[in-house]
């Protein structure tokens, strides 16, 4: 589904990606893990195309995407401050790209309908985004980027403003709405319990490459570098 092959990118002398090889298949839940500046956030900003590697290639359901434009991907983002519109509510904040895409307004209630049922807001939809708790802002930010019905959805840090209590009970939620809906999904955390917890696989990235693969559990039991045997000690 989503595939990036020796990917290079620098800025000025820093390599923040340096031969970048991953593979994601389709329907998959996917945790980019790695310390700070490892990479992550580059890597999940050039699959958007709001970044673009100075070689190597991304395929996107088996097409070649370097030249597509990021409103033409088909990826939704969620980014990890909200970035709701404030003066708009939940219903017209989650209406909002469908609106610009001019997608006729009785499909537009149509969707939103249903997204707001999905995210459990149904009754709160006529709220201002300071109306809501964190959790439910990011939330309305997922739902959001679910409007257009997009074929990968990108999650870049998304409990990282979210209080714990809160985080915990977001993440089963994440968890267990993408698997019903059955969109592939990667999400950037530095944080190894939420990438244990939420992902079917996990990326490892560290100066910029991808340290190893895999699900958790295999990565918790056979560490195949010294990076990754030092990183997943760290929190036992
Ligand atoms: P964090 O967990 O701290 O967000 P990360 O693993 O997501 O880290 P990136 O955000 O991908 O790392 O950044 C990797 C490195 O590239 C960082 O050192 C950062 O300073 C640098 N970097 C990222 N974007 C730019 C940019 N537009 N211009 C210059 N340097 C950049």
């Amino acid at each position: 589904e989503v595939e990036l092959k020796h990917i290079h990118k620098n800025f000025g002398t820093f390599k923040a990606s340096d031969d970048v090889n991953l593979t994601v298949e389709k329907g998959k839940l996917i945790g980019l893990l790695g310390p700070s500046g490892s990479g992550k956030t580059t890597i999940l900003r050039m699959i958007a195309g709001l970044e673009h590697p100075d070689s190597g290639d991304i395929f996107i359901a088996g097409k070649r995407v370097n030249d597509l434009p990021a409103g033409r991907r088909g990826i939704g983002f969620v980014f990890q401050n909200y970035a709701l519109f404030r003066h708009m509510t939940v219903r017209e904040n989650i209406a909002f790209g469908l609106k610009v895409q001019k997608v006729p307004p009785k499909e537009i209630k149509a969707r939103v309908d249903k997204l707001v049922e999905l995210i459990g807001l149904a009754e709160f939809d006529g709220r201002y985004p300071q109306q809501l708790s964190g959790g439910q802002r990011q939330r309305v930010a997922f739902a959001r980027a679910l409007a257009p019905e997009p074929e990968l959805l990108l999650l870049d840090e998304p409990f990282a403003a979210i209080d714990a209590k809160v985080r915990k009970e977001l993440r089963q939620w994440l968890r267990a709405t993408i698997h019903q809906l059955g969109i592939t999904s990667i999400f950037v955390t530095h944080d190894q319990d939420e990438a244990v917890e939420v992902a079917d696989d996990i990326i490892i990235t560290n100066h910029g490459h991808v340290e190893q693969a895999g699900p958790p559990a295999a990565i918790y039991q056979h560490p195949e570098t010294p990076f990754v045997a030092d990183f997943i000690g760290e929190s036992v």
